[in-house]
C-alpha cells in the first residue's frame, strides 16, 4: 500500500538544520497493523505526516498503491488524503462547540457526493462501531478521555479510510482506557481489514501489532 524509498526529511530554519528522517526504506502492506516506537524527536511524527501526505519529504520516493506520489494529479492527491487516509492524534483534535455527531460528520461535509442523510447515517454507524451510539448529542467536554478518543476514531471511520495513521492514540489515556482504544484498533484491523500504522510509547501495545518498527535518530533500527 505504501512504499518509502530513501525518504529523507530535513527541517531547515535560519540557523539550524535538523535531519528528521535519514534515508528511510519501509513498506506497509495492505491489511497490516504496524507499530512504530522510538524516543522523542526520532522522527516518528514526521514519518506519519509524510505517509499521510501532510508533509513532503526533502528527497526520496513515496509510492502509494504502486505509484509514486509525484505521478498523481493534485485532484487525485486530494482524493487520497480525504478518502483513503484517516488520522487519529494523541490530543483528539475535536471541536468543543460541536456535538459528538457533528464532530464525526464534519470531514464528510467537504466530500462531494455524500448527501446530508448519508452523512448522518455514516456518522451514526461509526459511533455505534466505537460504542458511543448513545452519546451522539453529548459535547466533547462531557466525555472521558477514552470516549473522546473513540469519537476521534469514529470521525476517521466515517470517511471509510483504507489506512489509519495514529500518532500516540493512547498517549493521554490511563492504562485501562488505553487498552480499550487499542482493542478497538485491533478489531478494526482484524474485522474490516483497515491498515493501521500507529506510533506508541507502550511496548505492550506495540507487541500486539503484527510488526514493530523501532526508530532512532531518524533511522529504522529494527
Ligand atoms: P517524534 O515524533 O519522534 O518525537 P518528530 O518527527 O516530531 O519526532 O521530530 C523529529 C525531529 O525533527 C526533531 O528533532 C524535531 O525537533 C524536528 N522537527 C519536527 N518538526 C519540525 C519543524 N516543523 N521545524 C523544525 N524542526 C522540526
Ligand atoms: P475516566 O475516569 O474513565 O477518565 P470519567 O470519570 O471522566 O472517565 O467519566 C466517567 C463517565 O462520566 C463517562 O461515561 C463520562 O461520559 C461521564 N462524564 C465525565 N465527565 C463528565 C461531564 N463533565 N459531564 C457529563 N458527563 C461526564
Amino acid at each position: 500500500m505504501l512504499q518509502l524509498t530513501g525518504i529523507e526529511k530535513v527541517y531547515q530554519t535560519r540557523t539550524i538544520e535538523t535531519v528528521a528522517l535519514n534515508h528511510v526504506n519501509l513498506t506497509i502492506n495492505q491489511g497490516e497493523f504496524v507499530s512504530i516506537m522510538g524516543p522523542s524527536g526520532c522522527g516518528k511524527s514526521t514519518l506519519l505526516s509524510i505517509m499521510g501526505l501532510l508533509d513532503e519529504p526533502t528527497s526520496g520516493t513515496l509510492e502509494i498503491d504502486g505509484r509514486p506520489v509525484q505521478s498523481y494529479s493534485d485532484k487525485e492527491l486530494a482524493r487520497l488524503r480525504n478518502h483513503k487516509i484517516g488520522f487519529v492524534f494523541q490530543s483528539y483534535h475535536l471541536i468543543n462547540d460541536l456535538s459528538v455527531l457533528d464532530n464525526v460528520e464534519l470531514p464528510l461535509l467537504y466530500r462531494s457526493g455524500v448527501s446530508g442523510k448519508e452523512r448522518q447515517q455514516r456518522a451514526y454507524a461509526a459511533l455505534e462501531k466505537v460504542g458511543l451510539g448513545a452519546r451522539t448529542n453529548h459535547f466533547p467536554s462531557q466525555l472521558s478521555g477514552g470516549q473522546r478518543q473513540r469519537v476521534a476514531i469514529a470521525r476517521a471511520l466515517a470517511g471509510q479510510p483504507e489506512l489509519i495513521l495514529a500518532d500516540e492514540p493512547t498517549g493521554n489515556l490511563d492504562s485501562v482506557m488505553g487498552e480499550e482504544i487499542m482493542d478497538l484498533l485491533l478489531t478494526l484491523n482484524r474485522e474490516e481489514g483497515t491498515t493501521i500504522v500507529m506510533v506508541t510509547h507502550d511496548e505492550q501495545q506495540a507487541l500486539k501489532t503484527q510488526r514493530l518498527i523501532r526508530f532512532f535518530d531518524g533511522s529504522q533500527v529494527s
